[in-house]
């Protein structure tokens, strides 16, 4: 049996211990939950435990899993947004923030919908560091430009940037992806648009987060560290 409460508790001791080892304050380092496959009598015992924000990857799990979670529980999507999907989470349901705004596209249909809703939506780029042709999201080069592009979009608000690092055995071999994302992120965080805010740099995972925070993240997402391994064997 595992215990929600003990792997939050011991991922929390180890954002500490990274944060300080690199001399930076703990407190600069926001931890998402990752549930996504999870059901919600897990969140909840997150939730007991003093968790608040979680991930959820995919917008019909995000859609089923709001209502019945309380009213204070945060909601990141983490996971691909399909451009038909964008309505369903706009107005309602809406994630505080969305990590996963990859192309010029996708982030029209964004502020399209907010508009029709009158709301503002917080959002990353998702940036393929390593240029996995197995991932989403926009090259570092790109990102600049993106920015530019986006930031003419006055309902959404571009709060930083986001990751997912390749698999590796030893997340030593992630660092060079962490410390390139950072440098891009430091670059591009004086850039003058009304609408674009980057104090969020999302990156590292169950595998490799310590890494990624002593490189500077300010999110990390753990799903396995906290609720187990995920099964997919039941799913269609
Ligand atoms: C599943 C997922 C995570 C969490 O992965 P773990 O290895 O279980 O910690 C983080 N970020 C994204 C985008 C994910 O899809």
């Amino acid at each position: 049996m595992i215990s929600v409460k003990e792997n939050l508790y011991d991922i929390k001791r180890r954002i500490e211990k990274s944060a300080i080892k690199s001399g930076r304050n703990p407190s600069e380092i926001t931890l998402i939950a990752v549930s996504k496959t999870k059901p919600v009598s897990m969140l909840r015992e997150a939730y007991d435990a003093g968790q608040r924000i979680f991930g959820e990857n995919k917008v019909q799990e995000l859609c089923d899993k709001v209502p019945q979670m309380p009213e204070d529980t945060e909601w990141h999507l983490i996971g691909h947004l399909q451009r038909n999907k964008v309505k369903y989470i706009i107005g309602q349901n809406q994630p505080s923030l969305i990590h996963s705004v990859d192309s010029e596209r996708l982030a029209a249909e964004i502020d399209k919908e907010a508009k029709k809703r009158g709301v503002t939506v917080d959002i990353l780029l998702e940036v393929n560091v390593a240029n996995e042709e197995t991932k989403f999201g926009i090259s570092l080069e790109q990102v600049p430009e993106m920015i530019d592009k986006i930031a003419t979009f006055s309902s959404l608000r571009i709060r930083g940037l986001m990751t997912i690092a390749p698999y590796v055995e030893n997340p030593e071999e992630n660092r060079k992806i962490f410390q390139d994302l950072h440098k891009v992120f430091l670059d591009n965080r004086s850039k003058k648009a009304h609408n674009v805010c980057m104090d969020v740099l999302s990156m590292g995972m169950t595998n490799d987060f310590e890494v990624a925070v002593e490189e500077g993240a300010t999110m990390v997402r753990v799903g396995t560290g906290i609720f187990g391994e995920r099964d997919y064997s039941m799913k269609s």
